[in-house]
């Protein structure tokens, strides 16, 4: 595996719920990375040897300012390039904005920002303005994410990284539970491909606040609090993975084929048969299906009502 970027799910909390979050993120959500887990991450991602961009992602990292600030500092003094991913709740007017963007002028070369209906429409857009005029004002490259409602038809689906512009909705994580009414849907057996992550060779991984290193948000190639991530890289072979193997041989309709697993009528896209036939997998293969918070499953926190 040839890695590229290691992006940090700095938190699983964030200040919203959006209907097609890929991490459950919300405010109820438990795990976030301490300083210490950071430095680990980031001389473990050193260790690795090709490995040149850092992302700092959630959940939402700026609701841990002063620790996302720190994480970056570390990861520039290290000569990573660095990114950070953020809905811009915290850009309320331009001067603001200016404030919280100011210590990270110099120290990262992408700031992506989500604009778009899930992130509460006229709100969001202001929010997203005023961290693009901030970004601008203080030189740090800022591009604009967008991911299309689920009935439109025109948006593709991205591969590996959300790039800048509209991107189609991809039916994981809460998508899967919140959007999928609203997609035309197709026989399982369609999905024969998994279209949207090179499993062979993913180029980036995410890592997040409990050490687990994910190929796809919930499919887990090892643990970096365990094993160190140069060793989880060597070792981790596709084609025997036992989730990313059938998904490479026949995608998500080979998990189901593979595994026996019970089918419904219709999916909206193969992210969602891949989730749910993963979900109904979970059991068998609890240390590559996880954690929890990848999968729905309510945090002590979150209130029952
Ligand atoms: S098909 Fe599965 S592995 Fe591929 S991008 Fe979708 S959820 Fe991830």
């Amino acid at each position: 595996m040839n890695l590229r970027g290691l992006h940090l799910l700095l938190t699983y909390q964030c200040n919203l719920e959006c209907d097609h979050c890929f991490v459950w993120g919300s405010p109820w959500q438990d795990g976030t990375m301490t300083i210490q887990d950071i430095r680990r991450i980031l001389h473990q991602a050193r260790d690795v040897g090709t490995i040149d961009w850092i992302y700092f992602e959630g959940g939402e990292p700026f609701l841990y300012y002063p620790i996302l600030l720190h994480g970056v500092r570390m990861a520039a003094h290290l000569n990573f390039r660095v990114g950070v991913v953020s809905n811009a709740y915290w850009a309320t007017d331009l001067k603001d904005a200016l404030e919280w963007l100011r210590p990270f002028a110099g120290l990262i070369q992408d700031l992506s920002v989500s604009r778009d209906p899930y992130h509460g429409s006229e709100r969001s857009g202001r929010q997203a303005e005023f961290a693009q005029a901030a970004a601008e004002v203080l030189g740090i490259p800022l591009a604009v994410i967008t991911i299309a409602a689920p009935e439109a038809t025109g948006a593709a689906a991205a591969v590996g990284q959300l790039p800048p512009g509209e991107s189609a909705v991809m039916h994981r994580g809460r998508a899967a539970a919140r959007l999928v009414e609203r997609a035309a849907r197709r026989s399982w057996a369609d999905f024969t491909t998994c279209p949207c992550e090179d499993l062979r060779d993913p180029g980036r991984v995410h890592v997040d606040p409990f050490g687990y290193v994910h190929l796809c948000q919930g499919i887990v190639l090892g643990n970096l609090f365990r094993t160190p991530l140069r060793e989880i890289c060597a070792e981790f072979d596709p084609d025997t993975h036992p989730i990313a193997g059938p998904l490479l041989a026949g995608g998500p309709a080979e998990l189901v084929r593979r595994y026996g697993l019970q089918v419904e009528e219709g999916y909206a896209d193969a992210c969602h048969l891949c989730y749910e036939a993963r979900r109904a997998l979970r059991e068998r293969f609890p240390d590559l299906l996880t954690p929890d918070q990848m999968y729905g499953v309510p945090a002590e926190s979150e209130p029952t009502t």
